[in-house]
């Protein structure tokens, strides 16, 4: 009853049409698309990983992915900056929630690159919804290993989550890069920070970060630049090598992303944010996540709309990929 399929003139099934049955009612999936099993192949996977065991401040990002899917009900199937039907050219499916263990981050880790080399197995490319940032590492592995070579990054977030250990764990939400640099899964020639910002604990943070080949715009940067420079920039270094997009939610300025386990001031508009995804159009996007909501301190549901919003602007670009 609450789930009709929309098949489209290109064999897809698309979003439940909300003419037919009120936005608000079901159960949700991402942007009311069919579940993966409802379909026979997806060509774009939205999976959430509800585990947050390697935050070092706030926690509740476990409860993201779905707070996602409940602010995503109101998406629309054409994209009109981008002049594209995402759910039309592709099949996209939501894949639910993997089963993470959240006592144990190591065997956490394991799950999620094991569940992401098994979605992507038939060239399936996957957005996935966190969780917190620990989970950028697994799922870095998992698309280097598809892309048969090391991947370009773009990494949006308040922090560099470069740093080396907490507490002796070496595996946290403040470490993902770090471990991907050290593992050889990052292309170094092509990885970026975006809208960093905020006290460090000091300078070496930041000549450790770019002896391991980052490039870096600060929130400041984008504010003083504007989107069209740091757009053409980050194009620049990018060119066409297979890209992952990492975006922590709190690269959003607490007033546009309150619902977040570690709030900076000074951030990026959720307008910002999405211009220069647009801007990143054409270019080979193979896998992308948004981590870092946490809906216990949301208002309004402010974070989990921009957030239903990054995904689908970082869908539709999986479609427009040369
Ligand atoms: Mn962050
Ligand atoms: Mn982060």
């Amino acid at each position: 009853m609450d789930n009709l399929p929309r098949v489209n003139a290109n064999g897809r099934i698309g979003p439940v049409d909300a003419a037919q049955v009120p936005r608000y009612a079901g159960a949700a999936t991402f942007a009311r698309l069919p579940r993966l099993d409802q379909v026979e192949r997806a060509e774009v996977a939205v999976v959430g990983v509800p585990f947050d065991s390697g935050v070092s401040y706030r926690p509740g990002a476990r409860f993201g992915s779905n707070h996602i899917r409940e602010a995503s009900r109101l998406l629309r199937p054409y994209h009109p900056e981008l002049d594209a039907s995402p759910f039309e050219n592709l099949q996209v499916a939501d894949a639910g929630d993997m089963a993470v263990n959240p006592f144990n981050i190591n065997e956490a880790i394991e799950t999620v690159q094991q569940n992401a080399l098994d979605l992507t197995e038939h060239g399936t490319k996957l957005l996935t919804l966190g969780g917190d940032h620990t989970i950028a590492l697994p799922l870095l592995r998992a698309a280097a290993e598809r892309a048969g070579s090391p991947v370009a990054m773009l990494h949006f977030d308040a922090h560099l989550d470069t740093w080396d250990t907490y507490f002796g764990a070496e595996y946290t939400h403040g470490t993902p890069f770090r471990r991907a640099v050290e593992e050889g899964i990052l292309d170094t020639d092509a990885i970026s920070h975006v809208g960093t910002r905020g006290p460090l604990y000091g300078r070496k943070d930041l000549e450790d970060d770019r002896r391991f080949g980052f490039g870096i715009l600060t929130s400041p940067d984008v504010f003083r630049q504007g989107v069209d420079e740091v757009v053409a920039k980050l194009r620049d270094r990018i060119g066409n090598r297979p890209l992952y997009v990492s975006v922590d939610i709190d690269v959003l300025d607490p007033a546009h992303a309150p619902g977040t386990g570690t709030p900076e001031a000074g951030g990026l508009t959720s307008r910002e944010l999405l211009e220069i995804l647009r801007g990143l159009r054409g270019l080979n996007l193979v896998g992308a996540d948004v981590v870092e909501v946490a809906p216990a301190y949301d208002h309004a549901d402010v974070t989990a709309v921009a957030a239903s919003h990054v995904a689908y602007d970082l869908i539709t670009l999986m479609g427009l990929t040369a």
